[in-house]
């Protein structure tokens, strides 16, 4: 068919101003959108609202304003879309994609304790699946997609129609191709087993929500930071089992403090300077390779973007 226009978006979690790194994926999904002449949207990702910090949405809009870059239609808050997440979940539940869960953090620290797992691993171990097959008794607490039946029926169904750039192969590694780190692959039931779409507290899942959003909104590129690329999986399993297009995916660098690890606003980065908007974008063009600008005064910040949409094009403009 037809392809389609191209629709980017910037999605910042409102959990407080953007700093160094965040304007990093700010400023690349910006210039994306604008070397494809496509659209460019800001989605705010509230959902997880006890991490929220009230007013920060309107800042990080007036930071991307100062740094000149507006988005093509109003912004749109994940809050006051529960009514479309519930839709994907009824329709995950009814194709049996799905099931509740009871088990507490306890439960599953115990389950994972029983395979013999020393405690430190926790965390990084996937759900051990003990509700895979019925609550025996107890309340759900929670909906889990259950990624081991999904692939069994998807390997079947898709028969290698699958989106050239995206396909579970046979030892159940899904395999896609991100257009700055190349073919990426994950076992998903592996890395993370059966994940969260809504939370015991009630609260939507990101995965959920982004993948929802991504297709509602017609989204055909995701640019976003490094960080998120192990997420992408989980999204293209939900996308297929939502019927739903799979975007192409371009994950960029992440900036990393003084102490090596990655900028966030959990290791206490610092707010961008809205002063010195030229400053701030100068240092994330150079994350992303782009040149940095003659004298930092020189131009103004329409002259600057200009200048980095034509070095995006050349750099990443390849793909298809
Ligand atoms: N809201 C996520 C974050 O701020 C980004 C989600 C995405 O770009 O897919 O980390």
């Amino acid at each position: 068919g037809a392809a389609r226009r191209y629709v980017g978006r910037f999605a910042p979690s409102p959990t407080g101003p953007l700093h160094a790194g965040s304007l990093v994926a700010a400023l690349a999904s910006w210039l994306d959108a604008r070397a494809h002449r496509g659209q460019w949207l800001v989605r705010i990702e509230d959902v997880d609202t006890p991490r929220c910090v009230p007013g920060a949405d309107r800042l990080i809009l007036q930071q991307l304003a100062s740094c000149g870059m507006v988005p093509d239609a109003p912004p749109q808050w994940q809050s006051t879309r529960s009514p479309l997440y519930q839709r994907a979940l009824d329709q995950l539940v009814a194709q049996g994609h799905t099931y509740p869960c009871a088990c507490s953090r306890k439960d599953i620290e115990d389950a994972h304790a029983a395979q013999g797992h020393t405690r430190e691993r926790h965390a990084a171990l996937p759900y051990p699946g003990t509700c895979r097959h019925g609550l025996q008794g107890r309340a759900g607490r929670a909906w889990r997609f259950n990624v081991t039946d999904f692939k069994q029926k998807q390997a079947l169904a898709l028969d290698g129609k699958a989106p050239s750039a995206t396909k579970i192969i046979a030892n159940h590694l899904l395999q896609w191709e991100d257009r700055r780190l190349g073919l990426q692959q994950q076992n998903v039931e592996q890395a993370v087993g059966d994940f969260i779409l809504r939370r015991a507290d009630g609260l939507w899942a990101y995965q959920l929500a982004v993948v929802v959003d991504d297709a509602d909104q017609g989204v055909t590129d995701v640019v976003r930071g490094e960080d998120l690329a192990d997420n992408t999986p989980r999204q293209i399993l939900l996308q297929q089992a939502l019927g739903v297009p799979t975007p192409r995916y371009l994950h960029t660098p992440l900036v990393c403090g003084d102490n090596g690890e990655k900028l966030s606003k959990q290791n206490g980065a610092r707010a961008l300077d809205l002063s010195h908007p030229l400053q701030a974008l100068n240092d994330a063009a150079r994350v992303l390779g782009l040149p940095s600008l003659p004298a930092p005064h020189s131009p103004g910040i329409s002259d600057a973007l200009t200048l980095w949409v034509a070095a995006w094009r050349r750099n990443y403009n390849g793909a298809p």
